[in-house]
């Protein structure tokens, strides 16, 4: 049966839940015209000008005079301005009540006090330069057929390959984010603190740049230009990496509170549903996970930069605000400097699947964030010090920000979709939600849930969001594999490089 669905009172448009046809009498409102899957409909007769509102919010004002039971698209709108930095409050937002999770443990592989906990249990060889990838290709090949048997309690060996490393600026201010991504990942939960950095001899990106001086050592490092030729450079590299193997082969999955645990949201493929379904649930779910001590970051500048000032209000102190402002206010200049602003992010796709433009993607964006407090913003590839809902401020780029929580310490990341996409990650696990029935059924071996009830009335975001809460401690736990994982779909590490390329 096709539904209308209003979010808030206060809207002038509803979406469809079905493609509907020219002539159709929806709840009292009769259709002018077909309308996709997803797209909106006035629900009153509007004149140019006329603010259109969804989520309660202006997503835009119209350019032409419409009628009720229109369809509404992204040619008809001009958007808003866009919302000021200044001055914005903080600390604002009314006492939340967050839902109580039923489960507060987990198992995981444990790194320590005030370390977060591995889901996986992984050996990671890091490169610092795009020129021993294909080195490091065939070694992660060798590991796998000769050495991984040998060694049962590790899960995988991956490799850390990216295009950073020379032909860079490096000392240029903003080198910093690629630099301290790559950095950081090394420490990610799931490598379980053993570091094996491969180099090449000449780079730009010199090993003191990525480890202290205590642990540059012959353990840990390995620079291919010592070598005399690829079979000794190989065989160094197994050896090294069978000394990693041994330390991590003893490690077992322990009972952990969920404060060991620290996850990554993003959506990415987004669709009109994404906002109403696949997003709220995962709110739902982050607000069981912080509410039982857990850490949940949620990301993508361009698609929060509408809603900037409901996160401020959701800032625990100044001094999250005032990173908050920071973070956001050098992506509008990042984003100036490329003579483009935030309405560069909706894709064709995100379009076709009826948003209109970047503040209705924002709103629908943002609602993955749950309602908790908001106690502290990254920069992107920066370490947490605090546990609970963080922002990590990483491009939306689903190959950007998925490398961005990475290096951050997310040990899980939960991914929804509209449209859909294949989407995983080698060095932690993804969990696929998808907005609606059709994905699903188009899908059924990618996806790993789907919040597509909630739009057909068959399930609330409540039940949606405690089924996905209760899958991300499964997988968590090592007792489910999302699809992806199975599969072994995984991404290229993109990490984010504003400075320039020499
Ligand atoms: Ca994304």
């Amino acid at each position: 049966m096709i539904r209308l669905i209003q979010i808030d009172p206060s809207d002038n448009v509803a979406i469809v839940t079905e493609n509907a046809a020219k002539g159709m009498d929806l709840e009292g409102i009769v259709l002018l015209q077909d309308i996709p899957q997803g797209h909106k409909v006035a629900l009153k007769n509007l004149q140019k000008g006329d603010e259109v509102i969804r989520y309660g919010v202006t997503l835009g004002y119209l350019l032409e005079d419409i009628e009720v039971g229109s369809w509404i698209n992204e040619t008809m709108l001009a958007l808003p301005d866009l919302p000021s930095l200044d001055s914005l409050t903080y600390a604002q937002g009314e006492a939340v009540v967050l839902p109580k999770p039923s489960i507060t443990t987990f198992e995981g592989f444990d790194n320590g006090p005030d370390l977060y906990a591995g889901t996986r249990n992984l050996l990671a060889i890091t490169t610092t330069v795009q020129c021993v990838s294909g080195v490091v290709n065939q070694l992660v090949g060798r590991i796998r057929s000769t050495l991984l048997p040998k060694y049962p309690n590790v899960d995988e060996v991956v490799a850390i390959n990216h295009a950073y490393g020379c032909g860079v600026a490096i000392n240029a201010p903003d080198a910093v984010i690629p630099i301290r991504s790559i950095r950081n990942i090394m420490r990610n939960p799931n490598f379980g603190g053993e570091i094996m950095v491969v180099g090449l001899g000449c780079e730009k990106l010199t090993v003191d740049k990525l480890l202290p001086p205590e642990e540059i050592n012959a353990e840990n490092v390995l620079m291919l230009q010592d070598y005399q030729g690829y079979a000794a450079m190989m065989e160094a590299l197994l050896k090294m990496a069978e000394t990693k193997l041994e330390a991590l082969n003893r490690r077992k999955r322990t009972t952990l509170p969920l404060s060991k645990l620290c996850i990554g949201m993003q959506c990415g493929g987004s669709d009109a549903f994404s906002g109403i379904t696949a997003n709220p649930s995962a709110g739902y779910a982050s607000d069981l996970l912080v509410s039982g001590g857990a850490t949940v970051m949620f990301s993508e500048v361009t698609e929060v930069r509408d809603g900037v000032h409901l996160l401020a209000y959701r800032c625990v102190d100044k001094e999250a605000r005032d990173k908050l402002v920071a973070e956001i206010g050098w992506y509008d200049a990042y984003l100036a400097k490329g003579e483009v602003d935030r309405s560069a992010n909706p894709t064709p796709g995100n379009k076709k699947g009826g948003l209109s433009n970047i503040v209705e993607k924002a709103m629908g964006s943002i609602v993955k964030s749950g309602r908790a407090p908001i106690v502290e913003v990254l920069g992107p590839g920066e370490l947490p010090t605090k546990k609970g809902l963080i922002f990590a401020a990483t491009p939306a780029s689903d190959i950007v920000c998925g490398p961005s929580q990475l290096a951050s310490g997310i040990a899980l990341q939960v991914f929804m979709t509209g449209r859909g996409t294949p989407y995983g990650l080698a060095e932690a696990p993804v969990i696929k939600v998808c907005s609606r029935n059709a994905m699903q059924e188009q899908w059924p071996d990618l996806i790993d849930l789907n919040a597509g009830g909630i739009a057909t009335g068959e399930e609330s975001v409540q039940e949606v969001g405690k089924r996905l809460f209760e899958l991300i401690l499964d997988v968590a736990s090592g007792k489910k594999k999302p699809y992806a994982e199975q599969l072994k779909l995984t991404n290229f590490l993109c990490f984010f490089n504003p400075a320039p390329i020499t």
